[in-house]
């Protein structure tokens, strides 16, 4: 059996699956929570065996994976038992240094590290879980994959913010996109479902979930995504703004704002939560239809901001042969689609009401057999394809 430990790390938290890459069953997932947080951690671990929380104190990483161990120890399934092959590391921001999936060494780890002036959110935590993964599994090999790298073939002109160049290139200014592995594996998928070559479709990619992206992919190559140098550019989101003028933040800086708040105010309390008290669109949802006036219109802005993008999608790709919809949202929100897709039939979108209401939960087309644009709803399992992109790298390399 081969199997992948795929890690998802954060500065204080370590989330984690065992993936069987045939099957792509999950043999355990758990995270570690509060890392660093004195006397807070909490371990959590689940596989076919059962489920063991724990709380326990978690002072670094190295501490969080020493804990993973046990708990698979304790479980009576050692993790040596297990069959991992490769250790897959997602990683937030890879710059312009890394277009693909990537074999962890000291200068690689280092030069994630480095990426941190980009995502000083991320990076910090990936780099420490990667040292410390490193440490627990050092006969193991470790792949880094990039939720950038998939936008790097976007053009100059899609990437290129309109400033002078010089200060661009000294601080690396420049759009990146993120979610990128959730778009690639989004469009495959679609392009599977439909039996056809993954090379002849223009697919619109909207990965609606707590954070929020639109893709434009020709062929299977992005060409333009709404996330830019961070991922608060573009859509309105759980808890950021998404697309603000620049202005707004030098207003709100002289007039005595502090960085750090305008930061909070933009990345953690703005979009459905700031607009309605509620991150969670099942709450903006419930709120609306109870006659919320707020929560009406934080709908019709998250809806009207989408709109634009398919709209601008459609001229960057020369029209679309599908629109697809992923993630928390795109998957759960027929509402939201059906009001997303409404009136663009003069491009040849039309929408099945009843398919788009089904209830399903696999990869599966919800426009009418007349729609020349197929559009289709498709899960997004980013896990499943961090491992196998991370064992395709260890089988040739
Ligand atoms: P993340 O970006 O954190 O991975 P997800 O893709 O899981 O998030 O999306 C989470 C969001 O999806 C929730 O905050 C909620 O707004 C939305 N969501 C989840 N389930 C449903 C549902 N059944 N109906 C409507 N929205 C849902």
């Amino acid at each position: 059996m081969n199997a992948v430990l795929v890690v998802n790390s954060g500065s204080s938290s370590i989330k984690y699956q065992v993936i069987d890459e045939r099957s792509g069953d999950r043999l355990a997932q758990g995270l570690v929570e509060r890392i660093g947080e004195r006397g807070a951690g909490r371990v959590v671990y689940r596989s076919a065996a059962g489920e063991a929380v724990t709380e326990q104190d978690i002072p670094d990483h190295s501490a969080g994976f020493a804990a993973i161990v046990e708990e698979f120890r304790a479980a009576g399934t050692p993790i040596d038992s297990l069959g991992i092959v490769a250790v897959g590391h997602r990683v937030v921001h890879g710059g312009s240094d890394f277009i693909a999936p990537t074999m962890i060494d000291d200068a690689v780890a280092q030069r994630i590290l480095d990426l941190a002036e980009l995502a000083p959110l991320h990076n910090p935590g990936h780099y420490a879980a990667i040292v410390a993964a490193r440490a627990v599994f050092p006969d193991l090999p470790h792949v880094a994959v990039f939720d950038t790298a998939f936008h790097q073939t976007m053009p100059e002109s899609a990437y290129t913010y309109a400033l002078d160049r010089g200060l661009a290139a000294e601080h690396g200014i420049r759009r990146y996109g993120f979610h990128g592995i959730s778009h690639q594996v989004v469009s495959r998928r679609a392009a599977t479902h439909l039996d056809r070559p993954l090379e002849s479709l223009r697919q619109i990619v909207l990965h609606l979930g707590n954070g929020a992206s639109v893709c434009a992919i020709d062929g299977g190559r992005s060409v333009d995504t709404s996330m830019g140098l961070t991922p608060l550019e573009g859509l309105v989101m759980g808890t950021r703004s998404g697309n603000i003028d620049a202005g707004a933040i030098l207003h709100l800086l002289r007039r005595g704002v502090s960085i750090d708040d305008v930061d909070r105010e933009l990345n953690k309390r703005a979009g459905f939560l700031g607009m309605t008290g509620s991150n969670d669109f099942r709450d903006v949802r419930a709120a609306a239809a109870a006659g919320d006036e707020a929560a009406t219109l934080a709908i019709d802005v998250y809806v009207h901001r989408a709109r634009h993008y398919l709209g601008a999608y459609l001229a960057v790709l020369g029209g679309a042969d599908t629109v697809v919809f992923t993630a928390g949202l795109g998957e759960n929100g027929p509402d939201l689609r059906a009001l997303i897709c409404a009136g663009f039939e003069w491009c040849g979108l039309r929408l099945d009401q009843a398919k788009n209401e089904a209830p399903g939960s696999g990869a599966r087309v919800i426009s009418a057999d007349d729609s020349e644009i197929t559009v289709l709803v498709v899960p997004a399992d980013e896990e499943a394809e961090i491992a196998q992109q991370s064992i395709a790298l260890v089988a040739s390399s």
